[in-house]
């Protein structure tokens, strides 16, 4: 009793996250763990947001890993720009959307939803048409890519559209940095926030965050204090900042990040537009061998993200009987639906490490032969 180590099976993990992880990157988690305020530590600290504003594709000075799951990005996004009163659009097409909802709601904003049915992107019309009704908005908030759904928003037109209403933009992007294009900078994005368990194929618990010259500004300038002190990012700065006496502020996952550095080191040798284009043909080849199979595509093509594919259960299959049978025969993890999808699709990733053509055929084989 309670004496065995823990091993768990050999997964190929083609579901919403978290993805498969390159041997490099485990490996990196084992080396010794050293002190989160050693010199040798905090000169990789500096090469993670090196790597990460290669990622971002950002020049944004704060930028860094939260010591917490996409979730804390996500709240560390909102607690630190949102005040209470502060009006604040969200766009909602999924579950995320509704998370960021929820967000700011809890930072005592007042909250305005642009909603759009699920499987759509957001709506360019509609979000233009709430900033017209709403010219007090402080800021509009969106996912790139709804992991719930699949679905691609266009980021650069929704934070075009909310700058000509001088709103700082908050964007998503757990699921699409490091899959699809994504521009930080170029696109005027001020607050970003992602996962280390998505496309950059690292272990799960990380939250790579940027903040623009524009949101530093706004947190400087807040009249009330940042309601979470964990995720203050004046106070997390003195620890991930650029002084050469770095403050205490929480003990950093040492290990994690080690991991996390040898994944974006990878990305950065890979190039990222590699990256995404190795995606783009992983999604293709999917898209081809599960058409062949009869199996239908939920989300458009134009809007269809490479990295999450939506896909209808066949007619007289049973959901949780057909993914246990693939977990239990082929190792294969494929994803759920969740909301008022559940039991209607399944989600396949096709996410950083795991969009490789063996994953691609595993999946179809697994399918061909369990359907059939
Ligand atoms: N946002 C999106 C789009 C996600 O897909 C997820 C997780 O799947 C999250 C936020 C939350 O991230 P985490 O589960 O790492 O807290």
């Amino acid at each position: 009793m309670l004496k065995d180590s823990f091993y768990p099976p050999q997964r190929t993990l083609m579901g919403p996250g978290p993805s498969d992880i390159h041997p490099r990157v485990l490996q990196a988690l084992s080396r010794p763990t050293i002190g989160h305020l050693d010199p040798c530590f905090i000169g990789m600290m500096d090469e993670v947001k090196q790597l990460l504003k290669y990622a971002f594709v950002t020049e944004n000075e704060v930028t860094l890993a939260v010591s917490a799951p996409g979730s804390a990005g996500m709240e560390a996004c909102f607690v630190n720009l949102i005040e209470p009163g502060e009006k604040v659009i969200v766009c909602i097409n999924g579950v995320f959307g509704q998370r960021m909802a929820e967000n700011v709601i809890r930072c005592g904003g007042q909250l305005i939803n642009v909603e759009d049915e699920w499987c759509q992107p957001v709506s360019l019309e509609k979000l233009q048409a709430t900033l017209e009704q709403h010219p007090d908005t402080t800021a509009v908030a969106c996912v790139h890519a709804e992991t719930s759904t699949g679905v691609k928003s266009d980021i650069e037109a929704i934070c075009q559209i909310a700058k000509q209403h001088d709103c700082l933009t908050i964007v998503d992007t757990v699921t699409s940095l490091g899959g699809i294009p994504l521009y930080v900078d170029r696109w005027d994005i001020d607050a970003v926030y992602s996962g280390s368990q998505k496309c950059l194929s690292c272990v799960p618990g990380l939250s790579p965050v940027s903040f623009s010259s524009n949101a530093v500004d706004k947190i400087k300038s807040r009249k009330t204090k940042v309601q979470s002190w964990f995720l203050d990012q004046t106070l997390v700065m003195e620890y991930w900042g650029n002084k050469a006496a770095r403050t205490y502020h929480h003990t950093a996952p040492v290990n994690a990040l080690y991991a996390l550095h040898e994944a974006l080191l990878m990305l950065k040798k890979e190039g990222l537009e590699q990256a995404w284009q190795r995606h783009a043909m992983m999604h293709n080849r999917l898209y081809q061998g599960l058409t062949d199979l009869g199996i239908k595509f939920l989300v458009d093509e134009q809007h269809r993200l490479p990295q999450l594919n939506l896909i209808a259960i066949p007619e007289g299959i049973d959901d949780v009987a057909f993914r246990n049978h693939l977990l239990r025969h082929y190792n294969l993890e494929v994803g759920a639906a969740i909301g008022g999808l559940a039991g209607k699709a399944w989600r396949i990733g096709l996410m950083g490490y795991a969009a490789k053509a063996e994953n691609v055929a595993l999946c179809l084989k697994a399918f061909e032969e369990t359907l059939n």
